[in-house]
Formats: C-alpha cells, sequence, structure tokens
C-alpha cells in the first residue's frame, strides 16, 4: 500500500490474488523466494499523457490518456481501452493486473494491460468522439503495436471508438495490422467478437449450474447494466430458456416481470447503443415493467444473478439480500463488480460464484482469436468461432476446478482463476530470467 498510494481498486484487485497465490507458493517450492508476485504487481511500463482535442464550440478541451502494460510474459499486452470520467490510475491498474490472470486462463498467447481516459462520452457528438479517438491515437501510436499491445474495447468504447482509433493508427503507421481488435466486420473484425463476453459468461454460468446438475430453463436472471456485455447476456440466457426480468444502467434499473425477449432486446439496444439514452425508456414502450430510479437491480428475487455493469456495483447489502432471495449462481460479467465483503458472503454460503477474471474471459478469448484471424489474414464463420468460445470457457471451467475445489467437491473459483492463472504467468516469468 505504501509503493502504491491512493489505489482503492488496485490494493483490491491485488490483495484478492495474494489470498490465493500466498498460500500456493509457501506449497510449492519451484515458486518460492523469486519475488514472483512482488513482480508481478509492478507494471512493465506505464505511460500517461495529455489528450488535447476540440470541441463543437471550437473550444480547446484535454484529457489524461494511459496505457499501463501490465505483464508481457506469456504474450503482447493486450486489454481495453476505456473512456469514462471515472477514469484514473488506479482503476487501469487493478484492471490490467487483473487482466493478466485473466488472459493466461484463456490459453492464448495475450499478456495483461489497459487503458483509457477520464474522457465521458456521453453528450459528445460524434464528431467530437471521433476527434478525441483520433487525438488519444496519436500518442497511443508510439507504444502500441500487433506484436507488442493489441488494445480493445471496454466500458465506453465500442465498434465506432475502435473504428476512429484504428483509423487514425493506418494513418500515422501507413499499416494495415491487427493492432486493435473489436475492429468492424469489413476490415479485419472477428464474427462473434461483440457477443462473446455476454455470451462467455453465460456458457461459464452454464458450466457451473451443471456442475449442480442443474442448467438455465426458467431460470429467473437479474442482470446489471445494459451495454454490450449485458445485452449480450440476455440474448444467450433467452436462448438457454432463462428469463431476464431486470436490466440497469447508471442512473437506475429496470423490472419487467414478463422477461426483457428477443424484441425487448432489440429495443433496449437501440435505446443505448443508437440513441445512446437511457434504460428509463424502456417503460414507455412497456409500460407493465417498472423503473426504480437511483438503484441497483440485486433485490429483484432471482435464481441466477450477472454483474455486467462496471467494478463494486454490488456490495454486502446487496449480496445479503440476493442470498435470502434463494439466488444460487452469481457469475460476473463485469470486472470485479461485487466487493471483497460481498465476495465473503457468497463464499460463506458456499453458493456458485466465479470472479469476473474466470467468467467474464470470453472478450478477450475472441480478441486473440481476432489476432489469430489477423495474422492468418483469414475469416472464420461465426460457428467455428463460437465453438472455440465455448471450448475455451469449458477449459478455464476445469482449471477453475484444478485448483479450486475443495474434497466436498465445492469449487471456490476464486482461488481456482487466481492459482491457475498465476501458474502459467510464474512459469514464463521463471523461464525468461529476471528481466
Ligand atoms: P458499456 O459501456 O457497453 O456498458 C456499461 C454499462 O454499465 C452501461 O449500462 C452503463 O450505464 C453501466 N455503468 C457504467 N458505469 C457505471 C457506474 N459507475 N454505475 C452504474 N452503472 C454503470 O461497457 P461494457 O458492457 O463493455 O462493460 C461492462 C463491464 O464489463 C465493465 O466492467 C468491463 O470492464 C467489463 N468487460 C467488458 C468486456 C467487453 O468485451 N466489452 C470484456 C471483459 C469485461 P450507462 O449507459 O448509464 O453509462
Amino acid at each position: 500500500a505504501k509503493n502504491n498510494p491512493n489505489e482503492p481498486e488496485f490494493m483490491q484487485a491485488v490483495i484478492e490474488v495474494a489470498e490465493a497465490v500466498i498460500p500456493f507458493i509457501a506449497n510449492n517450492k519451484k515458486y518460492q523466494n523469486k519475488m514472483l508476485l512482488e513482480r508481478m504487481v509492478e507494471a512493465e511500463r506505464i505511460v500517461i499523457f495529455r489528450v488535447p482535442w476540440i470541441d463543437d464550440n471550437g473550444r480547446t478541451q484535454v484529457n489524461r490518456g494511459y496505457r499501463v502494460q501490465m505483464n508481457s510474459a506469456i504474450g503482447p499486452y493486450k486489454g481495453g481501452i476505456r473512456f469514462h470520467p471515472s477514469v484514473n490510475l488506479s482503476i487501469l491498474k487493478f484492471l490490467a493486473f487483473e487482466q493478466t490472470f485473466k488472459n493466461s486462463l484463456t490459453t492464448l498467447p495475450m499478456g495483461g494491460g489497459k487503458g483509457g481516459a477520464n474522457f465521458d462520452p456521453k453528450g459528445k457528438s460524434d464528431i467530437e468522439v471521433m476527434r478525441f479517438c483520433q487525438s488519444f491515437m496519436n500518442e497511443l501510436c508510439r507504444h502500441i503495436g500487433p506484436d507488442t499491445d493489441v488494445p480493445a474495447g471496454d466500458i465506453g468504447v465500442g465498434a465506432r471508438e475502435v473504428g476512429y482509433m484504428f483509423g487514425q493508427y493506418k494513418k500515422i503507421k501507413n499499416e494495415f495490422t491487427g493492432v486493435l481488435t473489436g475492429k468492424g466486420i469489413s476490415f479485419g473484425g472477428s464474427l462473434i467478437r461483440p457477443q462473446s463476453t455476454g455470451y462467455g459468461t453465460v456458457y461459464f454460468a452454464q458450466s457451473m449450474l451443471a456442475t449442480k446438475g442443474d442448467d438455465f430453463k426458467g431460470k429467473i436472471v437479474v442482470i446489471s447494466g445494459s451495454g454490450n456485455v449485458a445485452q449480450y447476456a440476455t440474448e444467450k440466457v433467452n436462448e438457454l430458456g432463462g428469463k431476464v426480468v431486470a436490466l440497469s444502467d447508471s442512473l437506475g434499473y429496470v423490472y419487467d416481470e414478463e422477461g426483457i425477449d428477443a424484441e425487448k432486446l432489440a429495443h433496449v439496444m437501440e435505446l443505448k447503443n443508437e440513441l445512446r439514452g437511457t434504460i428509463k425508456d424502456y417503460v414507455t414502450k412497456y409500460p407493465n415493467a417498472k423503473y426504480i430510479v437511483g438503484a441497483r437491480p440485486w433485490g429483484v428475487v432471482c435464481d441466477v444473478a450477472l454483474p455486467c455493469a462496471t467494478q463494486n456495483e454490488l456490495d454486502v447489502e446487496d449480496a445479503k439480500a440476493l442470498i435470502e432471495n434463494g439466488c444460487i449462481c452469481i457469475a460476473e460479467g463485469a470486472n470485479m463488480p461485487s466487493t471483497p465483503d460481498a465476495v465473503s458472503i457468497f463464499q460463506k454460503a458456499r453458493i456458485l460464484y466465479a470472479p469476473g477474471k474466470a467468467s467474464n474471459a470470453g472478450g478477450v478469448t475472441t480478441s486473440g482469436l481476432e489476432m489469430s484471424q489477423n495474422s492468418l489474414r483469414l475469416k472464420w464463420t461465426f460457428e467455428k468461432v463460437d465453438d472455440r468460445l465455448k471450448e475455451i470457457m469449458t477449459d478455464i471451467h476445469v482449471s477453475c476446478m484444478k485448483y479450486g475445489a475443495d474434497e466436498t467437491g465445492h469449487v471456490d473459483y476464486v482461488k481456482g482463476a487466481n492459482i491457475a492463472g498465476f501458474v502459467k504467468v510464474a512459469d514464463a516469468m521463471l523461464a525468461q530470467g529476471v528481466v
């Protein structure tokens, strides 16, 4: 903590990993006295830079841009870019640190990184977003490359922003390479990348439920967020026979007892992706639903909960409410959405609980598959990528069980994911020497 003052999110992420990995190291001589964890918490490189741009009124604006290159032991740095007013060094270090373990779990050759800016895309015109993305890339292009560091989207960065950043990189470097993932389908993007984090989270939850001989059929599901991850998690739950009764955004949540079916989901996508409005407008079209302002959806009775909005969006009281209401499975689509005390409540209750670094790894998995397709200059079918995604999510589940299952068969997915992620990175670091 004294080396990283004022970085509570980063400390939170490190403590969670350390609690699982330190006892593991104590029982494994190979990993002792090599300062492995101490080296892993120190980013290989961090760049912080000025992002000046001109708004539609001709006024000069300035934001702060970042890229945290955390660990490249097993492959080029890989991780998303976040544009949100809350972005700071602590949040990006936590995300880059988590990403290192998550990418290791995918079995694909990707190191860990994360970046972003404290820019708020809300209320900005399309041209303002383009100017901002171009200015951001003017500096970032010096630090990334298809074999060095391959960013992707995250909160506030979707296909539109990735497209603008890719265009600017190509113009500056005079190179058409797979330097970003999440690109449009017509210029190197992979089929199923938009769906993959949401789908992957549901595939992972499916594996968790299967350990109890159960599945999604007839399950009542609550999902937070209504962005990329939440939308496609909803789609997959519907396909598997579950009923999603709540979605949220930063201002409140909607409760629709009848279920948010495919037609209603299409409306949510239009509201959030095209009109860039709030989830509140859902009830205008579907008046049987209720809108609850300024609240999170965790008090809604459900069997399965999928937090898919942001970090620390589910606290102790929320965790207690979920357990009291009979929730049996929580799989995180977002990164670190549950506070440490909320996680303890889930663990004490011995319900199925998976941390984001395991359950939301489907996004970066498909990004890895996009990198492979770009290097091969080939395009795989939707089915091929989806099959690979399912296979890898199943493998991640197996890895979590390997290191997380106790003698009763109960799986501690936090322990399992952290140790499995650590082992591969640690082995590569040991082999590469002290660099
Ligand atoms: P989007 O920007 O598409 O959606 C984010 C959603 O979360 C929106 O509904 C947004 O509401 C809500 N939200 C954002 N900040 C807050 C906040 N402080 N409080 C409450 N709600 C908030 O992002 P994604 O769906 O891509 O990402 C969601 C989560 O999933 C993040 O934690 C991200 O790191 C993680 N993730 C994403 C991956 C991906 O492939 N996209 C991959 C792996 C993890 P509003 O619309 O009002 O802003």
